[in-house]
């Protein structure tokens, strides 16, 4: 076991939360900084695969998110009429389904509620100001004035990490060309699965969430400046739904009404170079290796990170030895989702604006043969 106690977790997102959880258990004393004084999570849904759901079994959640969530099968793939061409999915992990759609607001409490149960530590509203990573412990400064002394710092701050820009300089998030608009609705009564419609300029998703509630995204190529003011938000929403003549989407579209629950976002991908730490920081989750959500795998990316970084903790010596293995075992799996999930999301690029797909391009079987590598092992 790595002889390390005090360990400073920035950011108390999905990662942040799952990695300080496995580390109390496993008697470690992390510290959690979160920037936002409150957690305002925004109210759509989460895929979470059947690797994910491993991965919260391993913090012990796993049952909580299902009971909570939305459990179902293989996704239907179908054209924007309703005709199914395919699906994508995976057989079962033992007792974990292909997919359970959850509330990212739900997620989060579970995750809360967990670390709460388990005594971690909460500091809201704050941040790193300065970091001294030396060899043997890291010394840090706070926005609020205080310091800190730790043996490890994790982090977990997100595709903007500030940590990795004061540890490992500027790297900026790559926009691949495509938004996501997500809103969440009452749950259809015959929405038995999650579906994908590809239409010709989008595509869109109807996602169980809960047994009364479900999400859609609509991925759109919005150009070089995807900028959309609030005002707009509903009416182009509807406009890229209408162009779905499946009965299920001209359903939802009428209940479109706010432009404040109208998610909206440019996608980017964030590929930080190995290894993912320096001394005694280590970088984990989208602050490591953002993803787009083509595959619907970022988060389960940074539970797995979390599982992973803890048991090699609880394996190795020496923090050095901890970190490596840990990077032998994160870095081709996330670069694999990483660049899979690109090279779908540039297919959608050139699918939305009228260019040629590259020969062979098959976005059904992309997703199924990195879906079905995901079910390995961590
Ligand atoms: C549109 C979209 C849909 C997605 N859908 C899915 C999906 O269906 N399934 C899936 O598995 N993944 C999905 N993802 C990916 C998933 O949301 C991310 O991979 C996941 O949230 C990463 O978790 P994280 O903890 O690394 O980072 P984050 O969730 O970004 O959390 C970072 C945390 O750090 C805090 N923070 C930021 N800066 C600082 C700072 N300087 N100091 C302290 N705290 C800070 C933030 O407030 C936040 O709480 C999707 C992503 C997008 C963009």
């Amino acid at each position: 076991m790595t002889q390390v106690k005090n360990i400073l977790v920035v950011g108390g997102g999905i990662g942040g939360q799952s990695v300080a959880i496995a580390l109390k258990k496993a008697g470690y004393e992390p510290e959690i900084v979160e920037l936002h004084k409150e957690f305002n999570v925004y109210g759509v849904g989460i895929i979470q695969q059947a690797n994910a759901l491993r991965a919260l079994d391993a913090i012990g959640v796993a049952d909580e998110a299902i009971r909570r969530g939305s459990p179902y099968g293989r996704v239907k793939l179908c054209i924007p009429t309703g005709q199914q061409i395919g699906e994508a999915g995976t057989p079962p992990i033992g007792r974990f389904p292909s997919h359970n759609g959850i509330s990212r607001r739900i997620l989060h409490d579970i995750l809360f509620e967990e670390a709460q149960r388990v005594g971690v530590k909460y500091r809201m509203g704050l941040t790193v100001e300065h970091i001294n990573n030396q060899p043997d412990k890291v010394e840090v400064s706070f926005t609020d004035g205080t310091t800190g002394t730790y043996d490890i710092l994790i982090a977990s701050d997100g595709i903007n990490s500030k940590v990795r820009s004061l540890v490992f300089g500027q790297y900026k998030p790559n926009y691949v060309g495509l938004s996501v608009w997500r809103y969440a609705f009452p749950r259809p009564k015959d929405l038995d699965t999650g579906y994908i419609y590809f239409g010709k300029k989008s595509k869109i998703g109807i996602i169980p969430m809960t047994a009364d509630a479900c999400y859609i995204f609509l991925n759109s190529a919005e150009g070089e400046n995807p900028y959309i003011p609030e005002n707009e938000l509903v009416d182009r929403l509807k406009a890229h739904m209408r162009t779905f003549p499946v009965p299920i989407v001209q359903e939802l579209v009428e209940q479109v009404t706010d432009a404040k629950l109208v998610n909206y976002r440019i996608l980017e991908t964030l590929k930080l170079p190995a290894p993912w730490y320096k001394n005694r920081v280590i970088v984990i989750g989208d602050a490591a290796h953002a993803t787009i959500p083509q595959l619907g795998s970022g988060a389960a990316l940074a539970i797995e990170d979390a599982v992973v970084l803890v048991e090699e903790l609880q394996k190795n010596t020496t923090v050095e030895e901890t970190f490596a293995q840990f990077m032998s075992r994160r870095l081709q799996r996330c670069q694999m989702v990483v660049e899979a999930s690109e090279t779908l999301g540039q297919w959608e690029v050139l699918e939305y604006t009228g260019q040629a797909l590259p020969e062979g391009a098959n976005m059904g079987a992309l997703m199924g043969k990195t879906t079905m590598a995901l079910t390995a092992e961590i």
